[in-house]
């Protein structure tokens, strides 16, 4: 369905983002996969998406809170794959702290991955997106695009940022047929989810079983995670003709969680 397509999928060694890369590979889609990690690892993965994708498949390690690492990234997308039809701004850190105990340098990162980068590549890769009249902007945002929790400030305030930045763009490129939206997903379990139990054990004084049903899964009204083959699948669909007037939406995948 994809044939021909190419897509630049940011923090796509891990978690959702590497998920996307793959199921959109799979339908035919060169991928170019951005983030961090093993470099055998990173290679395997990139063979094995070659393979799903018959088609070429590429990584670059650019660090998403340098504005000039992320130029030179479309750049080189666009030399050596051609400019992306397809952008899933799917990079995304986390911090949880309460607010007057936030570490700065916490916030500035948040800032600067969570949100700054997703202005960034599209102001990068909108242009071409244009002159070939087709384009998809998917970014990952988060339920906590909606609404908030506590002790994650600098993750809600740039998810919230997130959704609106889409919004304004999706209205500018209306005419184009480039459609700009945000996939919301609730809590699904990876590496990120993982990686922030003990600091919430911390903040608020929980075990790890607390942490999971008592935080994670309390706003979760299906009292399961989400599997990252679900906001994949979410992600093909809009990358495809049926979703051209799907434009400014913020989609949830949350597990009822802001019907509440
Ligand atoms: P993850 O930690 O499994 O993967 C994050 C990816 O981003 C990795 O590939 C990592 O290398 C890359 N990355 C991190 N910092 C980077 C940087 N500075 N430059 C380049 N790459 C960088 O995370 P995930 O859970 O798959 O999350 C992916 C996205 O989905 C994030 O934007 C996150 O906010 C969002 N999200 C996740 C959940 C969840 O429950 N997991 C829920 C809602 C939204």
């Amino acid at each position: 369905k994809l044939q021909g397509k190419r897509a630049l999928v940011t923090g796509s060694t891990s978690g959702i983002g590497l998920a996307v890369a793959k199921a959109l590979a799979s339908e035919g889609a060169s991928i170019m996969l951005n983030g961090f990690g093993d470099a055998d690892e990173i290679e395997a993965i990139r063979a094995e998406i070659e393979e799903l994708a018959d088609a070429p498949a590429l990584h670059d390690g650019a660090d998403l809170s340098d504005p000039e690492q992320i130029d030179a990234m479309v750049g080189r997308c666009t030399s050596e794959l051609g400019s992306p039809h397809i952008l899933v701004n799917n990079a995304g850190i986390q911090h949880v702290a309460p607010v007057a105990e936030f570490p700065v340098d916490k916030w500035d990162a948040i800032m600067a991955v969570n949100l700054s980068a997703v202005f960034h590549t599209t102001r990068l890769c909108l242009p071409a997106m244009r002159q070939k009249g087709f384009g998809r902007i998917i970014n990952i945002a988060s339920a906590h695009s909606l609404v908030a929790s506590p002790n994650k400030s600098a993750y809600v305030a740039a998810k919230h940022g997130v959704a609106g930045f889409s919004k304004t763009v999706a209205l500018e490129a209306a005419t184009d047929d480039v459609t700009v939206n945000c996939i919301s997903p609730g809590y699904v379990w990876t590496p990120l989810v993982e990686a922030q139990i003990p600091d919430t054990m911390k903040a608020r004084d929980m075990t790890r079983d607390e942490v999971m049903n008592d935080v994670l899964l309390k706003a979760q009204p299906t009292k399961r995670f989400v599997t990252v083959e679900e906001v994949a699948s979410l992600a093909v669909y809009l990358s495809g003709d049926d979703a051209k007037s799907i434009t400014g939406a913020n989609l949830s995948m949350d597990g009822g969680w802001t019907a509440q």
